[in-house]
């Protein structure tokens, strides 16, 4: 059966890694009819917004999306664009793994980790106002509804993968309520899933042990705020934003796109890493239940990196954006002939 996704190339290097994201896909053969939607900084003028209603439309009734970076601007212009489509269509889950690939330098090795970040909570929420002129105040929020889902989704998660353990990074020492009913929630949906190990870490200790001792760790559940920090800090263990993929996942609907931004100074010259994106569209084949296609997807970026022939700048080698996907997608047609 054939699959419809929404794909929105994004702007600055968006549109060429998706390019090329898009023929390393169809090496695998699955069936995608493709929904081209434009949003981004170029769609402005031609929509009167960057993120357009038929955008959000298109996600409604597809129900999956692939998604380049998009960027937004500093200090004036509009807000961002992906939060704003993480807000409009409730995508509370950000999954973002971060695995070894032999050929991307790095400190570490046998690196299998992955971030659960709660997307929509926290001092994230952007809620901040001046107390005066000389003082700010930020509040965090912190629900039992919004912890329960995204530990919920942390453990469905985990048993579907075959994890091992769930980790609940906080600071409920010092924060005993927000951070507190976070844990308190997170040890009471823990206790549905006897199968999977369940323990946490404070955040600043949760960081030392990931640098010191990563193979420790397997599934890390955060709020909005660790998470993000944390997911960073796991991509860097692997080699950096070019390689980090990640997701983000409502009640019905989700969207996959790369941890990294549009790297503006690089767009059009077709130069950048496609990596991280394909990446991507390898949970986006899993989530489809297009196993084989992402295994094979995956042991094809695996195959090309690992050989440092046909890679881009950052990984050492020469090749463009295009000449990268073209190579993943010959060794996606090898491996599955
Ligand atoms: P960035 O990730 O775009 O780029 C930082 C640097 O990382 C680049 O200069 C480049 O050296 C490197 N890099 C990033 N992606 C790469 C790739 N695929 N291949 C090789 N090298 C790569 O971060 P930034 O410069 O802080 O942000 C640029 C814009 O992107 C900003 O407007 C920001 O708001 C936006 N942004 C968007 C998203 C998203 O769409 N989800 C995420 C992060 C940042």
């Amino acid at each position: 059966m054939g699959h419809t996704v929404t794909c929105i190339p994004g702007d600055g290097i968006g549109p060429e890694i998706m390019a090329a994201t898009k023929v390393a896909v169809a090496a695998t053969g699955v069936d995608i009819a493709w929904v081209d939607v434009e949003a981004g900084s170029d769609v402005m003028e031609k929509y009167g917004t960057p993120l357009p209603e038929h955008v959000l439309e298109s996600l409604r009734a597809t129900k999956v999306g692939i998604k380049g970076p998009i960027t937004t601007p500093v200090g004036s212009g509009f807000r961002s664009v992906n939060v704003a489509l993480r807000k409009e269509l409730d995508l509370f889950a950000n999954l973002r793994p971060a695995v070894t690939i032999p050929g991307v330098v790095s400190r570490y090795e046998g690196i299998d980790l992955v971030v659960v970040r709660e997307n929509t909570e926290d001092l994230y929420a952007g809620i901040e106002h001046m107390v005066g002129k000389d003082a700010a105040e930020s509040i965090k929020i912190i629900t039992r509804a919004g912890s329960e889902r995204i530990a919920r989704f942390a453990f469905e998660y985990a048993t579907r993968e075959g994890r091992k353990k769930v980790t609940a990074v906080h600071k409920a020492n010092i924060m005993k309520l927000s951070d507190g009913l976070f844990l308190e929630t997170a040890t009471q949906v823990a206790a549905d899933y006897p199968d999977i190990e369940f323990e946490d870490r404070i955040v600043d200790n949760m960081c030392m042990q990931l640098v010191q001792k990563p193979e420790l760790y397997d599934v890390m559940l955060c709020p909005n705020l660790y998470g993000d920090i944390v997911s960073d800090l796991c991509a860097g263990l692997v080699g950096g934003l070019g390689v980090a993929p990640g997701a983000n996942f409502g009640v019905e609907i989700a969207l996959f796109e790369p941890v990294h931004g549009s790297a503006p100074k690089y767009a059009g010259q077709n130069k950048v890493n496609p990596t991280a994106l394909i990446l991507t569209a390898v949970l986006m084949l899993r989530h489809l239940g297009e196993r084989t296609a992402a295994d094979a997807l995956f042991a094809g970026v695996k195959q090309v990196v690992g050989e440092g022939k046909d890679v881009t700048y950052d990984l050492g080698g020469s090749a463009g954006t295009s000449d990268m996907g073209e190579a993943v997608a010959g060794a996606v047609r090898a491996i599955l002939a």
